[in-house]
């Protein structure tokens, strides 16, 4: 986790801190609240860099990662329709919250590791 301190009107980011207390600081002392907002930045699960929440197939959040990660051998996840318990097995119909829970926990199996 990072905290960027941003300037409101140009949308830069002006400083980087790993704690918010520091980022808070520096805000009131050196910058002001008027002219400057922190972001937190959630960093991606493989590097430093900035990463957005990512889906699988079933919509099932598989953790922050950058695009590069994404895009890359780094990323285990499958991004298409992988099989599970419901469509292997006896084909009844789910509602969605237990077809959703049927899909934790087959990928928490899978990927235990994490
Ligand atoms: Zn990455």
């Amino acid at each position: 986790m990072k905290y960027r301190i941003i300037n409101d009107k140009t949308n830069e980011v002006e400083e980087e801190f790993y704690t918010k207390e520091e980022a808070l600081d520096c805000i009131e002392f050196e910058f002001s609240f008027e002219t400057h907002s922190m972001i937190r930045v959630i960093q991606c699960r493989e590097c430093d860099n900035e990463g957005h929440e990512r889906q699988d197939w079933y919509g099932i959040s598989t953790g922050y990662w950058c695009d590069e990660c994404y895009e890359s051998n780094r990323y285990p996840y499958r991004k298409d329709a992988y099989e599970t318990i419901e469509r292997h097995g006896r084909g009844e119909r789910l509602d969605d919250e237990s077809r959703h829970w049927n899909n934790l926990s087959t990928y928490n199996e899978r990927f235990s590791d994490y």
